[in-house]
């Protein structure tokens, strides 16, 4: 656990009793201060005053007396309206910040000979792939590294700083409206497409709050930023202004940026790498050749990730040039971080094969809980027997009409399944309403057409209206897959 100094003998309000709430409570404890708890459900506040901590009613507290409040990242800061603890917090003056704000004070209060280096990653797709594969290829590269964040454990509760090297923590965008001091030494934006804005007032929220990741940034430090959407670049510019240096990173490669010196073609430079390899800890312009699957940076050819275990697609591609990137730049060496990625055994949820029955693979997905994600996906295959449905996200499956020709046909479940039915028009498909019933269907369609077929979960909704979470959608397929009589495999 990481201790918060900062609040010694203060109280400091923390509302949100859910794991990071409880987790920021024992932090702010151990550090000396005095968290005091609340939640509006019964459950959270049993938990805490059964761990013996100071719960408060926090409706009716002196609000001049706290130091600051701590807010879960699952209660609004502004949209569709600030919580009413938002809202007394501000009339008091007290600071409004969350788990990563206390975790970026605690770091910084670490002797700078001895501080650990923090990797922070962000962005609308990509986070936790990009997190766990850096996690990976540092702990592959000998570092001493802890995982969390908004994937895995929660930030706070990571091991504490005299025992880590690398901290590698994915950051939501509400966390990071929480945060105003937190300066990673690697900052990455993976890309940005349009997501919870409801929670952040519209797109110019929700980027301002991805923003926030490099808001402190000194020369120093190290952004990777993609820049496949205008939105990356948009903040390559800003930060340009601010004369901080920047790598970017890019699948959508006309040929020529692949050899902006002429005369190599991309599929030679594997074999001419120079010595001198470039270390990222400058501006670089990385381009991911997605076609031939390779990361090229200065027009020097890096890794070819065709070998990959588990890097398929042109969206992996990039996160794998983020993650060679972030590894170079706190040290690893080329070597080390192209075989770290060649060996990532892949997370669970996303893109992963969970069996085999015959030549048909199935895929689980679960994790597409937006348009964008699943177009990863089903670009990934020329064609699919797709499960989709849930709760959509603003569009629904309307920008993914481009791929419906790769849909032998769809099993439409949950919520969005009839409007679905309509958007896929002419594109086979069949309402199946849930799981099971989906499987089986696209199991029985993808034998009777015979040969290598692919059925892919791969919802582009959230899973709310069947599921508690993504991975109990994901494990749902899994279990379903398997009463088809299909071989289990993790790829
Ligand atoms: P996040 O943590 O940001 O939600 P994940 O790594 O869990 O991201 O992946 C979520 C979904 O997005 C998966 O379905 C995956 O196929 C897709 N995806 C992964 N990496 C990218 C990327 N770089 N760009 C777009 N989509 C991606």
């Amino acid at each position: 656990m990481i201790a918060v100094p900062g609040f010694q003998g203060r109280r400091v309000a923390v509302f949100g009793l859910g794991r990071s709430g409880i987790t920021a409570a024992r932090a702010l404890q151990a550090g000396g201060a005095t968290p005091i708890l609340w939640d509006d459900g019964v459950s959270g506040r049993m938990q805490a005053e059964a761990e013996g901590f100071a719960v408060e009613d926090l409706t009716t507290a002196d609000w001049s007396a706290f130091a600051a409040l701590v807010l879960s990242p699952g209660a609004p800061l502004t949209h569709p309206k600030p919580h009413w603890t938002v809202e007394k917090a501000r009339a008091a003056g007290v600071p409004v910040i969350g788990d990563i704000e206390l975790f970026a004070r605690a770091i910084d209060t670490v002797p700078a000979s001895l501080r650990p280096r923090v990797i922070a990653i962000t962005g609308t797709n990509g986070k936790s792939t990009t997190t766990a594969l850096i996690g990976w290829v540092l702990k592959q590269a000998g570092l001493k590294v802890a995982i969390g964040g908004n994937i895995g454990i929660g930030v706070l509760a990571l091991s504490a700083p005299a025992e880590v090297e690398v901290y590698v923590v994915e950051t939501s965008s509400y966390q990071l409206d929480l945060t105003t001091s937190f300066a990673p030494d690697v900052a990455i934006l993976t890309n940005v497409s349009p997501d919870h804005l409801d929670r952040h007032g519209g797109m110019e929220g929700y980027v301002a709050a991805k923003r926030r990741l490099f808001q402190v940034m000194t020369p120093d430090k190290v952004a990777l930023i993609g820049v496949d959407d205008d939105w990356g670049w948009g903040v390559v510019n800003a930060l340009n202004d601010r004369r901080l240096r920047v790598s970017t990173i890019t699948t959508r490669t006309p040929p020529e940026y692949l050899d902006p010196n002429g005369g190599m073609p991309v599929d030679q430079m594997a074999d001419r790498l120079p010595d001198q390899i470039p270390a990222f800890d400058q501006g670089r312009f990385i381009i991911v050749d997605a076609t031939g699957g390779r990361i090229v940076a200065d027009g020097i050819a890096i890794a070819d990730l065709k070998p990959a275990r588990s890097l398929p697609g042109r969206h992996n591609a990039q996160n794998a040039a983020f993650a060679y990137a972030a590894a170079r730049a706190v040290g690893v060496s080329h070597d080390a971080a192209v075989e770290g990625l060649m060996t990532f055994p892949g997370l669970a949820h996303r893109m992963e094969t969970v069996g085999h029955l015959g030549p048909i693979r199935f895929v689980n997905d679960s994790k597409a809980t937006n348009a964008d994600a699943a177009r990863q996906a089903l670009s990934s295959y020329p064609s699919v027997f797709w499960i989709a449905g849930g709760v959509p996200k603003d569009g629904g499956i309307d920008d993914l009409a481009d791929l419906f020709g790769r849909v032998t046909k769809a099993y439409l479940i949950g919520q969005s399944a009839e409007d679905f039915a309509v958007t896929l028009g002419t594109t086979p498909h069949v309402v199946c309403g849930t799981m099971e019933a989906a499987v089986a269907g696209a199991a029985a369609d993808a034998q009777v057409a015979g040969g290598e077929q692919i059925v892919l979960l791969s919802p582009a909704c959230a899973s709310f209206d069947q599921y508690p979470d993504f991975e109990a959608r994901g494990e749902a397929f899994r279990a379903a897959v398997l009463n088809q009589g299909a071989t289990p495999l993790r790829s």
